[in-house]
């Protein structure tokens, strides 16, 4: 598999990028998706269901949920994730083991020490679509809510505290100076879609 690896590199920067977020797996990184299987992953503590808003035709949008590696403190459902630390991440560096870790972690490669570094292009999105709907079957046992809802519940959350930190002068995270553009995006962009109905369609990526 592509992969790219530099140990003295990243021991000097101590892990910028995975102190912003954890790194996002391939639907290969696992033998099986099955639900039961997806479970028992989630069970071990250190994956979350994620994903990301994705744009297609005249602004219409969808959100493709996937597995990440969990951040600390985020729960089993972190759909708008407030970022890291990843939970994977140690004083020495990444705990887990070439093999074990996610294949978009594995896609970066060191290029500067505190980052940003370069970023493989690899339709993440995409290659999750086709197992949207065991995971959103998951987001339900879980949360007991819709995706959708979840999504706009998280985003409507992340505004209200942006725009007090705004008002308050207080400085936002990396993440949020990110993210907020295209939270009001997603917010104001209308209609959704299932998952399921873009499948053959042109998907823009955040
Ligand atoms: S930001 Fe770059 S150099 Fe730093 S840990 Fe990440 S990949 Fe390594
Ligand atoms: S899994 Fe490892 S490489 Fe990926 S963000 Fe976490 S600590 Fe970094």
């Amino acid at each position: 598999m592509e992969k790219y690896i530099d140990y003295e590199m990243c021991k000097k920067c101590g892990g910028v990028c995975c102190k912003q977020n954890g790194c996002v797996y391939l639907p290969k990184d696992f033998k099986s998706l099955e639900a039961s299987e997806i479970i028992k992953e989630l069970d071990k503590g250190k994956i979350s269901i994620s994903g990301q808003p994705v744009n297609f035709f005249m602004n219409n949008w969808t959100y493709i949920p996937y597995l990440r590696a969990r951040n600390k403190d985020a729960e089993i459902v972190d759909l708008i994730t407030n970022g890291g630390p990843c939970i994977n991440l140690t004083d020495s560096g990444c705990s887990l083991s070439e093999n074990e870790r996610p294949s978009c972690g594995l896609l970066v490669k060191p290029v500067k020490i505190g980052g940003p570094c370069e970023k493989i292009k690899k339709d993440v999105g995409i290659e999750w679509l086709e197992y949207s709907n065991v995971l959103e079957s998951l987001i339900k046992l879980y949360t007991n809510k819709d995706m959708i809802d979840v999504v706009v519940s998280q985003i409507s959350e992340k505004i209200v505290s942006i725009k007090k930190k705004i008002n308050n002068n207080i400085p936002l995270s990396e993440i949020e100076k990110l993210n907020m553009q295209w939270y009001y995006q997603i917010m104001a962009n209308k209609p959704y879609y299932e998952p399921d109905e873009v499948k053959n369609m042109t998907l823009i990526l955040h």
